[in-house]
């Protein structure tokens, strides 16, 4: 099905975490898989293609969870992940 996988840099994981204001655990919104932050960050390419890997969980910056990338969280307000909702629609697909 030529998934790819790519393993993201730590300093990837560092920025998606500061994009995200709660997780899961914490926050009742969280309805965004990490990874999803992690692919718009880096990426243009197309969602469902690429498989991403961490080399460290990220840490919620609200309750300190631990963050894998299929957890679910909820981006900031003014982050990024705002500018443009396709990725967030197809996940409710
Ligand atoms: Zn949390």
């Amino acid at each position: 099905m030529g998934r790819r996988v790519v393993s993201v840099s730590q300093n990837a994981v560092a920025q998606a975490e500061s994009e995200i204001q709660s997780c899961d655990q914490c926050g009742s919104n969280a309805a965004t898989p990490f990874w999803h932050i992690l692919h718009k960050l880096r990426s243009k390419q197309e969602l469902g293609q690429v498989v991403y890997v961490l080399p460290v969980l990220a840490c919620c910056p609200g309750c300190r969870a631990l963050i894998d990338e299929m957890t679910l969280v909820e981006p900031k307000s003014g982050s990024v992940l705002n500018s443009g909702n396709e990725i967030l629609s197809q996940s409710e697909a």
